[in-house]
C-alpha cells in the first residue's frame, strides 16, 4: 500500500462515524500525544438511539474539526425505545442535523425482530422525507428488504447514503438509480474483502464518499496508521484513519488522490446540503 500523504490539507470529509462513543472518547483521550490530527474538515457524527442523541447535541470535537450531526435509531436499537421516540427524533433533527442516521435493516444481528426493524426504518425514511434530510442507511444481509422498502417508501431521489456499503455491484447500481451515495472506509483492505473492493471500484465517481465508522469496522492491522485500543486491549477504528481510507480508495480505483479528494468534497456537499458548506 502506498500512502502519499493526504490529498488536501484540512479537506477530508468523514461521511459517517460515532465520535460521541464513550469507549472511543476515552481511548482518544489516552492517545492525546498524537494530536493534532491531520487534515479532517468535517466529521458527520451519527447517533443510534436516544441516549446517543443527547451526547451528540452537546459534543465538541477533541480535534477542533467541524461536526455535523445525524440522529436516528439503528436497527440494533429498535427494542426499548421510549414511547415518544419519534417526537424526540423530529425535534433533534429540526434543531441541527444534516442527516437522519444511522438507520437501517440488519439480518445478521441475533436475536432480532424483523418486523419491528422495518417499521422503525420506514417511519424514519418518512421523517427524512418530511424534513428534507438525506437518510444514512446501514444494511447487512437485508438487501431485498431494503430495495422493497425504498420502492414503496417516499421519494429519496435527492440522495441518501448507503454507508459502509457491503453489497454486490448489482445492488450498488440498483441503489444508485434510486439516488444513493456510497461511503467506504479502509476496512476492505483485508485481502478477503474483494467483494467490497469491487464495489469501491464500481461506485460512480459522483456518488462516492469516504468514512471511518469509528470506532467500528476496524481495518486490518497492516493497513492502520493510527492503531488504537480500548482499556481492555480491543482494537478500535481511529478517526484519523480517514486519510488512510482516502489513499486506499484512490489506489483501488486507480485514480489520482487529489482529483478524487476534490470529487469527494463536491459529493459531500451535494448530499448533505449547503448548510455544511461554509463557502455556500
Ligand atoms: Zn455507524
Amino acid at each position: 500500500m502506498s500512502i502519499s500523504g493526504s490529498p488536501r490539507a484540512g479537506r477530508l470529509f468523514d461521511a459517517h462515524m460515532h465520535l460521541y462513543d464513550p469507549v472511543l472518547l476515552a481511548a482518544l483521550d489516552r492517545d492525546r500525544q498524537k494530536l493534532p490530527l491531520p487534515d479532517i474538515a468535517i466529521q458527520v457524527v451519527n447517533g443510534t438511539r436516544p441516549d446517543d442523541w443527547s451526547r451528540i447535541a452537546t459534543l465538541v470535537s477533541p480535534y477542533g474539526t467541524r461536526l455535523f450531526k445525524a440522529y436516528g435509531v439503528h436497527p440494533w436499537r429498535v427494542n426499548d425505545l421510549p414511547e415518544d421516540w419519534e417526537n424526540q427524533l423530529r425535534s433533534r433533527l429540526r434543531e441541527d442535523a444534516c442527516s437522519v442516521g444511522e438507520i437501517g435493516l440488519d439480518n445478521w444481528i441475533e436475536p432480532r425482530d424483523e418486523r419491528l426493524q422495518m417499521d422503525i426504518f420506514e417511519r424514519q425514511l418518512q421523517i427524512a422525507h418530511d424534513l428534507g434530510l438525506p437518510p444514512t442507511i446501514h444494511c447487512v444481509r437485508a438487501w431485498g428488504l431494503l430495495m422493497d422498502a425504498l420502492h414503496r417508501g417516499p421519494d429519496l431521489s435527492d440522495g441518501f447514503l448507503a454507508h459502509g456499503f457491503g453489497g454486490s455491484v448489482e445492488i450498488l447500481h440498483q441503489l444508485a438509480d434510486l439516488g444513493a451515495y456510497f461511503s467506504f472506509s479502509a476496512y476492505p483492505a483485508d485481502p478477503g474483502r474483494k467483494k467490497m473492493r469491487d464495489a469501491v471500484r464500481a461506485c460512480p465517481v459522483d456518488r462516492l464518499l469516504v468514512e471511518t465508522d469509528a470506532p467500528d469496522m476496524v481495518p486490518p492491522e497492516s493497513a492502520c496508521r493510527f492503531p488504537l485500543r480500548d482499556s481492555e486491549g480491543k482494537r478500535l477504528h481511529h478517526p484519523a484513519e480517514l486519510a488512510t481510507a482516502y489513499a486506499l480508495i484512490a489506489e483501488w480505483r486507480g485514480e489520482d488522490p487529489q482529483t478524487l479528494a476534490d470529487q469527494v468534497e463536491a459529493n459531500f456537499y451535494r448530499l448533505f446540503g449547503s448548510k455544511t458548506n461554509p463557502g455556500a
